[in-house]
């Protein structure tokens, strides 16, 4: 099996236009600035992320389409938005199928999606990404699974960010760490200078560095294709 971080393709689902970034910007540079090529999947248009009542929501949608573009570029990866509405309601089987269409196409060796069992995850767009993506790892690699002009394709295990209970920490050189806060920082329409919640997740960046040994690193609960039912080339 390839390892995580030896492996040439990657797919990273984001919930809103910005969940990436924050979650896995930095590993998402690194991997690209390696040489793979990685394809960034934004599922929602983000179009209700104001509370700005001037905004109007398809001004909103527009304004972060721009910003994750620009993130996007600095982070040296693709960008694929799927257009879906912010809040929902997400259909769970049509997220799925394509999520299954868009894993087939790209044809990732991993995949990166927030960990849709994050305990007390409020958010429903998380939850519903997290999970749909999960299952379409699996059944992207099914022959009977909507059989179409693109073949199955079986990814070699899936990464989950935000996670519940982190097993992979990931150590993001100074470059990387520049690159992720700039990615980050495309994003104006959510987050001014000093933000606290970004003020949060850096010191939880630098101390997940600590425990690696390294100034800032990144935290990831790592399934592979066995643990998640997906067929390999040998069977299950
Ligand atoms: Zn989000």
């Amino acid at each position: 099996m390839l390892e995580w971080h030896a492996a040439s393709r990657y797919l990273a689902f984001s919930p809103h236009p910005d969940d990436a970034e924050l979650g896995c910007g930095g590993t998402l540079h690194q991997l690209a600035r390696r040489g793979a090529d990685v394809l960034l999947t934004v599922v929602t248009d983000g179009r209700l992320g104001t509370r700005d009542p001037t905004l109007s929501p398809e001004t909103l949608a527009s304004l972060r389409k721009e910003e994750a573009s620009r993130a996007a570029a600095i982070l040296g990866v693709e960008l694929e938005m799927f257009g879906l509405p912010d809040g929902g309601p997400l259909n769970h089987y049509d997220l799925r199928d394509r999520a299954v269409r868009s894993i087939r196409a790209w044809r990732p060796d991993y995949i990166f999606v927030c960990d849709p069992w994050l305990r007390y995850e409020a958010h429903s767009d998380h939850r519903a990404v997290g999970l749909a993506v999960s299952e379409a790892a699996l059944l992207s690699g099914l022959v009977h699974y909507a059989p179409g002009d693109r073949g199955p394709w079986a990814v070699q295990g899936v990464l989950f960010y935000f996670p519940q209970d982190a097993d992979v920490l990931i150590p993001l050189s100074r470059r990387d760490q520049a690159a992720r806060r700039e990615a980050i920082a495309c994003h104006r329409s959510q987050f001014g200078a000093g933000d606290p919640y970004l003020t949060r997740l850096d010191e939880q960046i630098r101390r997940q560095g600590a425990a690696a040994g390294c100034d800032a690193a990144e935290a990831f609960h790592l399934r592979l294709r066995t643990d998640l039912h997906i067929p390999g080339p040998a069977g299950f």
